[in-house]
C-alpha cells in the first residue's frame, strides 16, 4: 500500500474541505471497499479523510419518510424495525450481503459507492477502461462470467455489484447529498451513470459531495417487496442474478408493481417495462413469465454470461411468486 495522508474531519463542511484540497482524496466511513482497493493498488487516494465521527447515523421517520444517515451501518439499518416492517426488500438485501463483520462496519453511504467487482479491474496488469481511461477492457474478449448483459458499452460491462441498491431502485429510494450549492436530493434512479466511453465516471456525484442520507417515502406497496439474490455460494458472495420486487393486488388483478435486477447489468437496474406489464394482469406465473421476458429485452451476452438471461428471467418469476404470496 502507498503511503498517505490520513485526516479526520469534525464537520461535514471541513470533510469536503479536506477532500477538495487534494486531487483524488477519499472519504473514508466503514472502509470495507476503499481499503481492499488501496491494499490492490487500484486506488490510490494522497489523502483519506475519516468521516466517520460525523453525526449522520440515525435512522428516522420525518412525516411519511424514513431517513436513513449515511454512516449508519449495514446491520444497524437491516434490523432497525422501521426497515424492517415498511421496506422488508431492503432489510433482506442488506442481510444477503457480505458478512456478518463487514455489515457491522460498512455505512450505507459506502455501500452505495461500492465499485466493481470485476477482476480486470482490480488487478493492476490487465486493461481497464474504468481503472485506466482510454487503456482498453480486457474483460470484453476475457473470462466475463459475472459481466453484465444490461447497459452495457463497447468499453465497458463490468456489473454493478450490490443488493441494497437495487432494492432502492426498485422501492423508488432518493439520495440526499451535500455540496457546494447546499444540499440536494436526486432519485436514485438518477445517481448511478451507465459506463458509455467513459466507464470511470460512476455516479452522478461531483466533487467534494458528500452523501448525507438516503430516503424512503412509506407506501404499503413497499411493506410488500422481497428481495432474492441467486449466487455460487450461499453466503459471502455477490449475485450473479437478484431481483427487488413490490406488488400490490387490488380486487383480483394486479395494480402496483416495483421490479430492479442486480448482478446483470452495470447499474441497478430499473425494469419499468416489466413492471408495466404486469399491471391490470391477474397475478400468477403468465404474467411473471410475460414480465420476466420484458426484463430482459435488449440483453447483450459475452461468451460466458449468457445463462444470467434465462437464470434472470426465472428469478423474477420466483420473486414475484413469493412476493405475491408463494402462489405456485
Ligand atoms: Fe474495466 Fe469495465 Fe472492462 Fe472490467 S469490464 S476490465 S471494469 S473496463
Amino acid at each position: 500500500m502507498r503511503a498517505f495522508e490520513f485526516v479526520v474531519a469534525d464537520s461535514a463542511t471541513a470533510a469536503r474541505t479536506l477532500v477538495r484540497e487534494v486531487p483524488g482524496a477519499r472519504f473514508y466511513a466503514g472502509g470495507t471497499t476503499l481499503v481492499d482497493l488501496m491494499k490492490s493498488d487500484v486506488e490510490r487516494p494522497a489523502r483519506v479523510v475519516d468521516i466517520s465521527r460525523l453525526p449522520l447515523s440515525a435512522v428516522e421517520r420525518r412525516g411519511d419518510v424514513v431517513r436513513i444517515g449515511a454512516l449508519a451501518r449495514n446491520n444497524d439499518v437491516a434490523y432497525a424495525a422501521l426497515i424492517e416492517t415498511n421496506f422488508p426488500a431492503v432489510s433482506q438485501a442488506l442481510l444477503s450481503g457480505a458478512s456478518g463483520q463487514i455489515r457491522n462496519a460498512a455505512t450505507i453511504g459506502g455501500n452505495l459507492l461500492q465499485r466493481t467487482r470485476c477482476s480486470y479491474f482490480r488487478e493492476t496488469r490487465w486493461r481497464c477502461n474504468k481503472r485506466e481511461p482510454g487503456s482498453g477492457c480486457d474483460a470484453l474478449d476475457g473470462f466475463n462470467r459475472s459481466h453484465a448483459v444490461l447497459g452495457t458499452s463497447d468499453a465497458c460491462i463490468a456489473t454493478y455489484p450490490g443488493d441494497l441498491a437495487v432494492a432502492l431502485t426498485a422501492l423508488e429510494a432518493q439520495v440526499v447529498i451535500e455540496g457546494d450549492r447546499g444540499e440536494r436530493t436526486i432519485p436514485l434512479s438518477e445517481f448511478y451513470r451507465l459506463p458509455g466511453d467513459q466507464p470511470q465516471h460512476e455516479t452522478s456525484l461531483e466533487d467534494g459531495d458528500l452523501i448525507r442520507a438516503v430516503e424512503l417515502r412509506i407506501d404499503p406497496l413497499y411493506a410488500r417487496s422481497h428481495y432474492l439474490k441467486v449466487r455460487d455460494r450461499a453466503s459471502y458472495e455477490f449475485a450473479l442474478v437478484s431481483v427487488a420486487c413490490a406488488l400490490r393486488v387490488d380486487a383480483g388483478a394486479i395494480a402496483g408493481a416495483r421490479l430492479a435486477l442486480g448482478g446483470v447489468a452495470t447499474v441497478p437496474w430499473r425494469a419499468a417495462a416489466a413492471e408495466n406489464a404486469l399491471i391490470g394482469n391477474a397475478p400468477g406465473d403468465a404474467a411473471y413469465r410475460a414480465a420476466a421476458e420484458r426484463a430482459l429485452e435488449g440483453a447483450l451476452p459475452r461468451e460466458h454470461n449468457g445463462f444470467k438471461v434465462e437464470l434472470a428471467r426465472r428469478a423474477i418469476v420466483r420473486a414475484l411468486r413469493t412476493v405475491a404470496g408463494g402462489a405456485a
